[in-house]
């Protein structure tokens, strides 16, 4: 097991298991598991429980194992299974053992007829419906099934005819007998085995019952000899149906369920079952659309995985439910990318800038450098510096306001790596509209400085118009308007509220073409601009870049000014 430079923050359950590794408690070594259904890909909120997972066996020397809980031939695939295992190995974490309910099904089976002729477990025929009204309430005892009493034979032999396809389904389900008055209305008698003729997608035909997810769940723990099952609070209730099948299938020293609470994520969904309905209902491009929370999507985005573990590390592991703001994630992901990307010039409205007294066809290559001095990593590359120029229409005001220092009638600003330059004349169209900025440049601050000790009060950058590259922006933003769009639960009606300014597409815009030849996923921060990363989408003399985040959070200034 890998995991590069994760180590768990403490936290209760990593005290625990130190408790338990000290006292020798399980008799073998820390064993965990991340066990996602392979019903959709994984996002933000997995990340979250993978990092624990793994970073808790990883620092106790023990081993995690990558099971996928695939008991529900309706929802899950192969191309699910794919992606989860991709993901996993991006966030930089390696798997003991790749595991797989379905291959328990046999085993399974076996739990289930040893529990029928022990008595502790019965085929009732009663109807869905039926069964539901048997439970009772939170407040009122459940009522025994009719079919509870039949004998440990005439149970294993209509299980056994589940089994062989004798039955439709819904005829018949297996329940664990237990007790229909139990506090935990989970332990009214839960189903076990269902009849579903529908094909698996690894098992094919082979089995037509397939067990419920509290059924498989504790049990396939045990089977592979985990010691700690973490979860998150949402299987609290299951906890006592847990530890009662691993009992009486006479697990020594078997696992033990430990909940904690899931990642809340303010403007963002983390539940696969609702994300796919964004991607099948077409609200997104997909699953690794850049909007998406998944891991798929943060990838495409431009967040490195170092950013997924520092924030995991940050938001840390509780017992209580609580959210985490955006702002939290996004700053991960800035500080991280803050250290690692280099430094490019990008116009992204461009309006044309011509030096007057610049030679014309004279292209000088200028020296410029990748990170800023505070950044541990070095690499300078030269960027054209010609007669036409790009900059972007905001840095330039025909009347400045007050604390507008960039270009203007008159003012003499910076240009990055480049030249002090004065705008002398603005040049517009019949329409009034502005369309080019004539300037002079002053030679003797080649690099930026001018001998003289003269000051500007603004730097802006640049490209050349001569060689600058054509390029795409995708400018993302929160794919939500509401801080929580699950507020409904399950029904919630979180389509309505979504974004519909979380993709503004910028064409046009203008970059230095040093970039040209770099790969297809290369990250960069735009100076001045934002983080972003070149995307599958470019081709060369078309490049597309998304915008990973901005360089501050744009959202904390909208509130105070609100
Ligand atoms: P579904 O919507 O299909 O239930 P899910 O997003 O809840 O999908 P699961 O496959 O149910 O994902 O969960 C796999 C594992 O990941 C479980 O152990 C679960 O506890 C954990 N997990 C799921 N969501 C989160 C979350 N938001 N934060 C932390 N852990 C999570
Ligand atoms: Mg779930």
């Amino acid at each position: 097991m890998t995991a590069p430079d994760f180590s768990a923050k403490n936290n209760f359950i990593r005290e625990m298991v130190a408790a338990d590794v000290e006292s020798g408690r399980y008799g073998r070594g820390v064993a965990t598991r991340f066990p996602p259904e392979p019903n959709g890909f994984l996002h933000i909120g997995h990340a979250k429980s993978i990092c624990l997972n793994f970073g808790i066996a990883n620092e106790f020397g023990g081993r995690c194992n990558l099971r996928f809980d695939d008991t529900n031939p309706f929802t899950e695939d192969i191309k699910y299974v794919n992606a989860i295992k991709e993901d996993v190995q991006w966030l930089g974490f390696t798997w003991a053992e790749e595991r797989y309910a379905s291959d328990y099904f046999e085993q399974l089976y076996e739990f289930a007829e040893r529990l029928v002729t022990n008595g502790k477990a019965y085929v009732d025929s009663a109807s869905e419906e039926a069964i539901r009204a048997g439970r009772g309430t939170v407040t009122s005892a459940g009522t025994d099934s009719p079919n509870r009493a039949r004998s440990p034979e005439e149970n294993l032999d209509l299980l056994r005819r589940m089994k062989a396809g004798e039955f439709a389904d819904g005829a018949h389900v297996l329940r664990a007998k237990i007790d229909m008055a139990h506090p935990n209305m989970i332990m009214r008698d839960p189903l076990l085995l269902r009849i579903r003729k529908a094909t698996h997608y690894r098992r094919g035909d082979a089995w037509c019952i397939y067990p419920l997810y509290d059924f498989a769940h504790g049990l396939s723990d045990a089977l592979e000899g985990i010691t700690h099952s973490l979860c998150t609070l949402e299987f609290k209730d299951s906890n006592d149906i847990y530890k009662w099948l691993v009992h009486e299938m006479g697990f020594v020293n078997p696992p033990e369920q430990t909940e904690f609470a899931r990642l809340e994520l303010d403007y963002t969904i983390v539940s696969k079952r609702k994300l796919l309905r964004l991607v099948n209902e077409n609200h997104v491009k997909g699953w690794d659309d850049p909007r998406m929370p998944t891991i798929a999507g943060l990838r495409r985005r431009g967040v490195r995985p170092e950013a997924i573990r520092a924030f995991a590390d940050t938001i840390g592991v509780a017992r209580k439910p609580a959210r985490t703001e955006l702002a939290t994630f996004e700053h991960a992901v800035r500080d991280d990318l803050n250290m690692e990307v280099p430094r490019v010039l990008c116009v992204v409205k461009p309006i044309k800038v011509t030096l007057t007294n610049y030679p014309e066809g004279q292209v000088e290559e200028l020296d410029a450098s990748y990170f800023p001095h505070d950044v541990p990593k070095t690499g300078t590359r030269k960027v054209p510096f010609s007669r036409e120029l790009w900059v972007d229409r905001d840095d330039f005001m025909e009347t400045p306001s007050k604390k507008f220092y960039r270009l203007a009638p008159g003012r003499e600003v910076r240009l990055r790596y480049a030249y002090f330059i004065t705008c002398t004349e603005v040049v517009k169209n019949e329409a009034g509209e502005i369309v080019e900025l004539l300037c002079t440049y002053d030679p003797a601050t080649r690099g930026g400085d001018s001998p003289d000790g003269r000051k500007v009060q603004g730097t802006i950058h640049w490209v050349s118009a001569a060689r600058a590259l054509d390029c795409e922006l995708r400018m993302y933003d929160r794919l939500f308007t509401a801080a929580d769009p699950e507020a409904g639960g399950d029904e919630a009606d979180f389509i309505s509220v979504l974004n519909p300014e979380s993709l503004v597409v910028v064409s046009g815009a203008k970059i230095e073409p040093s970039v040209g030849a770099d790969a297809v996923g290369s990250r960069y921060q735009f100076e001045r601009t934002g983080y972003f990363v070149s995307d599958p989408d470019s081709k060369p003399g078309s490049l597309v870049f998304n915008r990973t985040v901005t360089l501050r959070d744009s959202w904390a200034k909208v509130a105070a000014k609100g």
